[in-house]
């Protein structure tokens, strides 16, 4: 195996990880554990969209670190191939009231268009973790 399969290969055991991680993280929020701002995150975001493998991936898309905020309302996720993505960068905007991401103009745009993709929920829940966080220690 070269270089540049041991990287693939390190990266689908993190992706693996995020994945069993996510699970028991659900299994414990919505099994009513308390905990910090992630399962109050979490606990929220599953009110608006209440499919549990939905949320186990948006969840591994956040614990995988591939949401990065680029401006008030733009933000770029990183493309996880593990977990169906085609394009190394995703890109969410949040306009008004409504999210767009940029897969919505790929490939299955139209499946996807139905159902509210990942990247969204992995942004979703980074915004809404951010406004707990600020909400319980933005005064201080
Ligand atoms: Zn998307």
């Amino acid at each position: 195996m070269g270089f540049s399969g041991y990287v693939q290969k390190s990266r689908e055991t993190r992706v693996k990880q995020a994945l069993r991680e996510a699970r028991e993280i659900i299994r414990r929020t919505l099994g009513g554990q308390p905990g910090g701002s992630l399962e109050e995150a979490l606990r929220d975001l599953y009110e608006r969209v209440p499919r549990e493998e939905w949320l186990r991936r948006a969840l591994a898309r956040y614990l995988l670190g591939t949401v990065e905020r680029q401006g008030s309302s733009t933000w770029v996720v990183r493309g996880v191939p593990e977990l169906g993505d085609r394009k190394p960068l995703y890109i969410v905007t949040f306009t008004g009231d409504r999210y767009e991401c940029s897969c919505y103009r790929g490939a299955y745009g139209w499946a996807r268009r139905r159902s509210i993709c990942t990247h969204i929920g992995a942004v979703m829940l980074e915004r809404r973790r951010r406004r707990i966080d600020d909400y319980a220690y933005g005064s201080q």
